[in-house]
């Protein structure tokens, strides 16, 4: 049986996620995504694809972050007419990521094209947020940014467009955790709980040749143990090869329930001011873990029924898919559905749709809790909120979510006592704080734990991976988590470059 495994993405980087199996004349995708954080990642994005779309039999996705989905519809537009198997959370998910990214996509290009041509092309400045749409990734900052390289003038095309999404949507297909899906002949697949955001799975890939059988595992993204709503990341104890991710492969995050004490001091504190809380976050994933955090620090009478508006629509539409599918949720969650509550709604949260009530929000009744998006203060409608409370001593912006490099929250989480918002300067006068334990991605030890498990009945045992590919990590923490791989657990571990081949036999 010849096996290989090409790494078109996540390899060398945190995003683009991108593996391709070849099992002789057959070939199956695992996740299409965008790269994303630097200027240059629209030009990296639009590359022909490192194979013939039309010729692969099956994709299969791990979950609905837009670095693992979101070139799913240039993969459609390239040619690729099979199923994309995926659970059913991560099907409804990714539809709400792949419409706003075509809308992101299109205004783009419409931009590029306005500015550009057909004058001769000055050069641009990068970092233009975009006024549009909200992407969703924690890791990297959102907004896609115009990438013009010196001298081009011809028209952009976006890299697709909602039609595009249509198709790609008709092609998903749901499926449940712990079922087993026919992939095409001789594979399978099962999808596990990842524990990352709401659908996220880690895939085992199964090969049947004659009595060969061979088990590839993918991480996907995995989250942390305990975290609010969904399961706890399944362990498995048996792969012949096995690729991890490594986003914080070398960090260590602080305790959840840490966490929750500072957020409730944080709402304590703007109570007694008659302040606003101002929560910078990400539509998906950390917006709805927020929520259900603070209803319970009302139920447990740990924080006084501040009003929450949910100023995203992203968020909202997002959150709606949460509501529909309880059948992922976790045991603490489903005990307190159970018991009569309702912990994805915080009593007197508020959901604004349009722009305009959106801005209105600077004339309610004080205190009152604000999230909004994008997630590092890239674009998007947290924007005209940090020029209303930025000067505001009784306000607190509050970070939750890591603050890509050169990213205005970066800027203000390192003290910044100006900011430039819209082409004014704004003064910061308000506090200014960060919580780190509520992140979605397992730190060292949580990787290094669910790792443990493979062949965990000792050296020699048939679950142990030939090989761990260590992927999904810039290259400092994908380099120190092999380390920890190899040292600690005597595994075979290998790093794989950009475009690297592997057989797998
Ligand atoms: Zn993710
Ligand atoms: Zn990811």
């Amino acid at each position: 049986m010849a096996i290989s495994i090409q790494f078109l993405g996540a390899a060398g980087c945190v995003t683009g996620s991108q593996f391709l199996v070849d099992i002789g004349p057959r070939r199956v995708l695992v996740d299409c995504g965008m790269f994303q954080g630097s200027p240059d990642e629209m030009e990296r994005n639009a590359m022909p694809f490192a194979y013939d779309a039309s010729r692969l039999d099956a994709v299969l996705l791990t979950h609905a972050h837009l670095d693992h989905c979101g070139r799913l519809p240039a993969l459609t537009r390239a040619g690729y007419r099979g199923p994309i198997h995926a659970t059913s959370a991560t099907v409804d998910l990714a539809e709400i990521v792949l419409r706003d990214s075509a809308k992101l996509q299109v205004e783009w290009a419409e931009r590029w094209n306005r500015h550009h041509a057909p004058k001769e092309a000055a050069g641009s400045n990068g970092a233009t947020a975009s006024a549009g749409g909200e992407t969703d990734d924690e890791t990297l900052p959102q907004r896609l940014r115009s990438a013009a390289p010196e001298g081009r003038t011809e028209a952009r095309q976006p890299l697709y467009d909602e039609h595009d999404v249509d198709r790609t949507v008709e092609q998903m297909r749901g499926c449940d955790y712990g079922e087993t899906v026919n992939v095409t002949d001789g594979v399978t697949a099962t999808f596990h709980d990842a524990g990352h955001i709401l659908g996220s799975a880690i895939i085992e890939l199964s090969v049947t040749d004659g009595d060969a059988r061979l088990t590839i595992v993918f991480s996907g993204d995995l989250g942390r143990s305990d975290t609010p709503i969904l399961r706890d990341p399944t362990p498995l104890s048996h792969a012949d090869y096995l690729l991890i991710e490594s986003t914080y492969g070398n960090r260590e995050h602080d305790d959840h329930d840490r966490a929750v004490e500072e957020l409730a001091t944080a709402i304590n504190e703007v109570a007694h001011d008659h302040g606003v809380l101002l929560v910078p976050s990400f539509a998906i994933g950390r917006t709805q873990e927020v929520v259900w955090v603070l209803d319970g620090l009302v139920r447990e009478g740990r924080i006084p029924r501040v009003p929450l508006y949910l100023d995203s629509p992203m968020a909202s539409r997002a959150t709606h898919v949460y509501y529909d599918h309880p059948e992922v949720y976790d045991e603490e969650t489903r005990e307190l559905l159970r018991a009569g509550d309702s912990p994805l709604r915080y009593p007197g949260q508020q959901f604004t749709d349009t722009v305009e009530e959106s801005k209105a929000i600077r004339y309610a009744n004080r205190p009152i809790i604000v999230v909004a998006s994008s997630g590092m203060l890239t674009g998007g409608r947290i924007m005209h909120h940090l020029k209303d409370f930025l000067p505001d001593p009784n306000c607190t912006l509050l970070f939750i979510g890591y603050q890509g490099e050169g990213t205005l929250g970066r800027h203000i989480q390192n003290g910044a006592k100006t900011a430039r918002i819209d082409g004014t300067e704004v003064n910061v006068r308000c506090r200014v704080r960060s919580i780190s334990g509520f992140s979605a991605h397992a730190d060292e030890h949580e990787l290094e734990a669910w790792l443990a498990r493979f062949g965990a009945s000792g050296p020699g045992s048939n679950g142990r991976p030939r090989t761990v590919f260590i992927v999904h990590g810039d290259p400092d923490a994908a380099e120190a988590f092999a380390a920890r791989a190899r040292g600690e657990l005597g595994m075979s571990v290998h790093v794989p470059a950009h475009r690297e081949i592997v057989s797998l036999t």
